[in-house]
């Protein structure tokens, strides 16, 4: 087996002219120059040159319709073509037209409608006024391009694909500009991210490499709990969060910084968290997707997200990983793992919401019901009607429905879902729209959402920078029964790890 032959084929080189329509695609374009049709001299200003050959970048192919369209291709997962919806492409030597009018000389911004022609899915958010990202050398914050400029639509050219169409004004000759599915997030950004954490210092922050990716990425595995936790024979309450085992769906790494960010901070409530519980969290579950700019695929072309039932050590390192860990906690008495937490990204929903696992024990389930009923009321952008329990077999070897069916009734095994485009707040209408830091305050809450679930406001001496607690949905039927007693009756306390106020307990209401 010759995987780096295998990486070499699906990052070939540039993709040349004469490229025809069914041609399959092979790698990502390599600064390639659109030359119009019969065109034989030198490239010149104006010609379009577009290039996916860096981190997480994606774009299969170009193909002009004119000086001012051009048909683009995502370029498939590596070694699974039925995946096509990330796409990430730089564009630049853009001219600007000049046209002389009567008395004076106006500068006219060249405005051209690029087409993405391939798309593997036909529901999606394009049609609820999404839009791609845009930023450029001049203005290099991402945004989203004007919804009305954005077009979604079954086109005939392309056999009947959903084709997304959107225009844009270049207006500036020198600038690059990239253009993108959602916000980006690069395995790079991350590693830079956890080695500024680690910096720090912090002596309740732990990062170790729990494996290696097929194309020897780190695994990493952070652990976030005050050190006395860590000590020999302390019982430990394990929170268990992973990220990125879809590459494309980056909102899953700023909804995981958010929650990183929070749990290492100084807030009281941090505090207390990082007292009473342990947090494991492997943020990037698919490096090697994440650095070439999968959708949905490792590199080797495996949704890792249905393998959980039989992981191989070789074929899906970074899974089989995090399982062999997740099974040894679970067999460890010294250990309750209480949560299990999957962040992904949702191309056709608005919100946050959760997907958990249905029990027969109805007692069960509805307990499993108060973790997304408190987050509700923490975050107005996560929504609890849209939050569902199944057992779809076609979701079948996930993450979620594995450990659901393995680890016993006083665990949790949840989907955090998080919309690539908007939430809609309740009361209204209007979908607001996502921004990187709107999914880090997702992170912050679902962090802060501990605290009500193991009832420990009362060891929160004093809360200085209170976390908005806004509402959107009919507030969930979910109260906890008031509090009794010494904190020591808290669960979470020391030594009290099936506590008879636990949520656990089949005595409470739930
Ligand atoms: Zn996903």
């Amino acid at each position: 087996m010759n995987l780096y032959f295998t990486f070499f084929i699906v990052r070939g080189p540039s993709v040349s002219n004469d490229t025809v329509n069914d041609d399959p695609i092979g790698g990502n374009v390599s600064k390639y120059i659109v030359l119009p049709n019969g065109y034989s001299g030198q490239p010149k200003k104006g010609h379009l040159t577009f290039d996916a050959c860096f981190e997480s970048g994606n774009l299969g192919r170009v193909e002009q319709v004119s000086e001012f369209e051009y048909d683009l291709f995502i370029r498939p997962d590596t070694c699974n073509p039925r995946f096509r919806v990330w796409f990430n492409f730089t564009v630049e030597n853009v001219k600007e037209s000049q046209v002389r009018g009567m008395v004076a000389i106006y500068r006219v911004t060249l405005r051209v409608i690029f087409n993405i022609v391939n798309f593997s899915k036909t529901k999606s958010l394009y049609r609820d006024g999404m839009a791609p990202m845009v930023k450029s050398t001049s203005r290099p914050k991402w945004q989203r391009l004007p919804p009305k400029n954005v077009y979604y639509y079954r086109c005939p050219d392309h056999r009947k694909n959903y084709v997304m169409s959107f225009a844009f004004c270049f207006d500036r000759e020198d600038d690059m500009y990239q253009f993108a599915y959602c916000y980006p997030y690069t395995y790079t950004r991350f590693q830079h991210y956890l080695d500024n954490l680690q910096k720090r210092n912090m002596d309740y922050f732990f990062r170790e490499q729990l494996g290696q990716s097929v194309q020897q990425r780190q695994l990493d595995l952070l652990t976030i709990t005050s050190p006395e936790n860590l000590r020999e024979g302390a019982d430990k309450k394990v929170i268990f969060i992973t990220g990125r085992v879809h590459p494309g769906e980056t909102p899953s790494s700023f909804v995981c910084q958010g929650i990183i960010d929070f749990l290492v901070s100084q807030h009281p409530v941090a505090r207390v968290l990082r007292e009473h519980l342990v947090f494991k969290i492997a943020p990037m579950l698919n490096p090697d997707g994440v650095y070439l700019g999968n959708y949905r695929c490792s590199l080797m072309g495996f949704d890792l997200n249905r393998h959980w039932l039989d992981p191989s050590p070789w074929a899906h390192p970074t899974l089989h990983g995090v399982k062999q860990l997740i099974i040894k906690m679970y067999n460890d008495p010294k250990i309750s793992l209480e949560f299990y937490i999957d962040i992904h990204a949702h191309s056709t929903m608005m919100n946050g919401f959760m997907y958990g696992n249905i029990f027969e024990d109805e007692e069960r389930f509805q307990r499993q019901s108060i973790f997304p009923k408190l987050l509700c009321q923490n975050a107005e952008d996560f929504s609890y009607t849209s939050t569902s329990f199944n057992r779809d077999a076609v979701k079948a070897g996930t993450g979620r429905r594995f450990l659901g069916g393995l680890l016993d009734h006083t665990s949790y095994c949840y989907t955090l879902e998080v919309s690539f485009y908007s939430y809609i707040i309740g009361g209204t209408t209007s979908a607001v729209p996502y921004t990187e830091e709107a999914y880090m305050k997702l992170g912050r809450n679902v962090a802060r959402t501990f605290l009500d679930y193991y009832r420990l406001n009362p060891l929160v001496e004093k809360i200085t920078v209170p976390m908005p607690r806004l509402r959107k949905e009919n507030p969930p039927p979910y109260k906890h029964p008031s509090l009794r007693g010494s904190t020591s009756n808290v669960p979470g306390s020391r030594g009290d790890k099936k506590s008879s106020m636990n949520h656990k307990d089949p005595s409470t209401p739930f």
